[in-house]
């Protein structure tokens, strides 16, 4: 048996995993790693021949393809296997990846709504682990399942305003007016027309001077919250209850990011399945730490969320391990795959609930939005 094959009848993406040992001990004992990894590239150009086969060949939407031209789907192929023989079969794993990853499309029809708004911030100071793709995506699909949505691009890179289709040129109201002119959210904030039920305050390239212009401001670290505040108060009073705000942020540490900590009650923090993944996790939660003590005591770390996991590699299932081995039960079941229909969404000023809802990345932030809310559910 191939090293390949042997890793990937431990670990299916995106199906759930093996129970996790132990529990994290934040901030202490991280290993020693200095090494950037590199953000993956985003397609700018129409899904292209190869791009559909290889995302279809290792996703789920091979069998959509095929059981539409009459040709048997791997299922079909597997089940004329007898399964105590076959178990192991490459294919008879991919059928069983392909039928959970069906068999539990209708469980996703209704996701109960929090008993109060939910505030998430999306942060981890290492660029290109997929803060921005998780934070659009989870968004929308809280939002495809009727719960209204309030994303803030506090990225000066305005990749999310990007991914939700958002205007963005230098002067737009974004959430640099929210930050240095205190206009109110409700000024700035837009529909997304792609999600219904999806409202967001896009970023622009002008939120790169905030962070040196609120240096010297009143409040610089509590001024994301208090219009936030205000804003959550109004829609509740008006009968438009915010259900959850996600925010997604910079790749530093700096006041953008603060802002969104403090603005926040639960962190959700991405980690790339890729080597050296905890780089810069200890300073990630040195932060933290910061800032429950100063400024907002409520914050916690709600969730982590894998990302761009690659079950064919040893290496990802090992970085996998080894966060859940910090984290415990902080680390969500459902790992992100690597899937080309997810980079390609955003150059179509999509996410890819919208852009492609069958493929497995799309089902995947699906799983991580149903999961997110059954947690909060199962700690009250
Ligand atoms: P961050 O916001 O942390 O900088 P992004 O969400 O922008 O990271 O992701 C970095 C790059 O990786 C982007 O090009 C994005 O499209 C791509 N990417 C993110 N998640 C995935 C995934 N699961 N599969 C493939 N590409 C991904
Ligand atoms: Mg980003």
């Amino acid at each position: 048996m191939s090293e390949d094959t042997a890793v990937d009848q431990q670990v299916v993406p995106g199906l759930g995993w093996p129970g996790s040992a132990g529990s994290a001990e934040p901030g202490l004992g991280w290993p020693d790693v200095s090494r950037e990894t590199q953000p993956s590239h985003v397609a700018a150009h129409p899904p292209s021949a190869p791009d559909v086969a290889e995302d279809r060949a290792g996703e789920d939407g091979q069998l959509d393809v095929a059981a539409a031209n009459g040709v048997p789907t791997a299922a079909q192929v597997a089940s004329s296997f007898a399964p105590d023989e076959n178990a192991n079969h490459p294919v008879a794993q991919a059928s069983a990846h392909a039928t959970a990853v069906h068999d539990r499309r209708p469980l996703r029809r209704h996701l109960a709504r929090p008993a109060a708004t939910r505030r998430l911030v999306v942060a981890n100071q290492k660029g290109g682990v997929g803060k921005t793709t998780t934070a659009v995506n989870v968004a929308a699909a809280l939002a495809q399942h009727g719960l209204r949505v309030l994303v803030i691009d506090l990225d000066p890179q305005a990749n999310a305003s990007t991914a939700l289709g958002l205007e963005h040129p230098e002067g737009t109201p974004s959430a640099y007016g929210i930050l240095v002119d205190g206009t109110p959210i409700v000024e700035i904030a837009v529909e997304c027309e792609a999600v219904p039920g999806l409202v967001a305050v896009p970023a622009t390239i002008d939120l790169a001077g905030a962070e040196i212009e609120l240096v010297s401001m009143v409040a610089r670290e509590t001024r994301l919250r208090r219009s936030l505040d205000a804003y959550l108060a109004a829609e509740d009073e008006a009968g438009r209850r915010v259900d959850y705000v996600l925010i997604d942020c910079p790749p530093s540490l700096g006041l953008l990011t603060v802002n969104g900590l403090t603005a926040c009650d639960e962190m959700l923090i991405p980690i790339q399945c890729e080597y050296y993944a905890l780089e810069g996790l200890s300073q990630l939660l040195r932060t933290i730490d910061s800032v429950k003590e100063h400024l907002n005591p409520g914050l916690r770390v709600g969730a982590i969320v894998l990302t761009m996991f690659d079950g064919r590699t040893r290496l990802a299932s090992g970085v996998a391990d080894e966060v859940r081995s910090h984290f415990g039960d902080l680390v969500l079941k459902t790992a992100v795959p690597r899937s080309v229909r997810i980079s390609e969404a955003p150059s179509y000023g999509q996410t890819v609930l919208t852009y492609d809802p069958g493929s497995v990345g799309a089902l995947c932030y699906l799983d991580v939005a149903v999961e997110l809310s059954e947690q909060r559910e199962d700690e009250g």
